[in-house]
């Protein structure tokens, strides 16, 4: 398969390591949005949430926490953003799962949820909630 997040983790294409174990590979993001931008991916292949299993993201979002500890310790950053993207609508451009830890320092600018809430209508909201309801396993 032709994936560069798999590649990375295979070492065929170099990358900055920052934590490796069986089930989990976090590097450095080669287009920092701050410092200490990091990316944390699963080692098995898969493109999104959707294709993860759990104990795979379980991993993952276990080795987020830890590194989110450390990028605090070494960077000191007023905030940090979590972002983890699905699908092309929702920005994904690479198509193997990954985790964004994303240092903050207020006044950085960054474009990064940053939208102005709009209210909306309290009877859609209650049917939509319905409908995730009715769609739980
Ligand atoms: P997205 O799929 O939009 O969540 O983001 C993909 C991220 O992967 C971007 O922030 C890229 O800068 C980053 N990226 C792409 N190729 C590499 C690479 N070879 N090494 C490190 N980061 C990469
Ligand atoms: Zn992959």
């Amino acid at each position: 398969m032709d994936c560069i997040f798999c590649k990375i983790v295979s070492n065929e294409i170099p990358s900055i390591k920052v934590y490796e174990d069986d089930r989990v590979f976090a590097f450095m993001d080669i287009n920092p949005l701050n410092d200490g931008h990091l990316l944390i991916v699963p080692k098995a292949h898969a493109a999104t949430i959707h294709e993860i299993t759990e104990a795979d993201f379980l991993a993952v979002m276990s080795v987020t926490h830890k590194l989110a500890a450390a990028v605090k310790k070494a960077l000191n950053p007023e905030g940090i953003n979590l972002m983890q993207l699905n699908g092309r609508a929702a920005n994904q451009v690479v198509p193997h799962l990954h985790v964004h830890i994303v240092p903050r320092w207020s006044g950085d600018g960054l474009p990064i949820c940053n939208w102005e809430p709009a209210a909306s209508d309290m009877e859609k909201i209650k049917d939509v909630a319905g409908q995730i309801q009715e769609a739980l396993e």
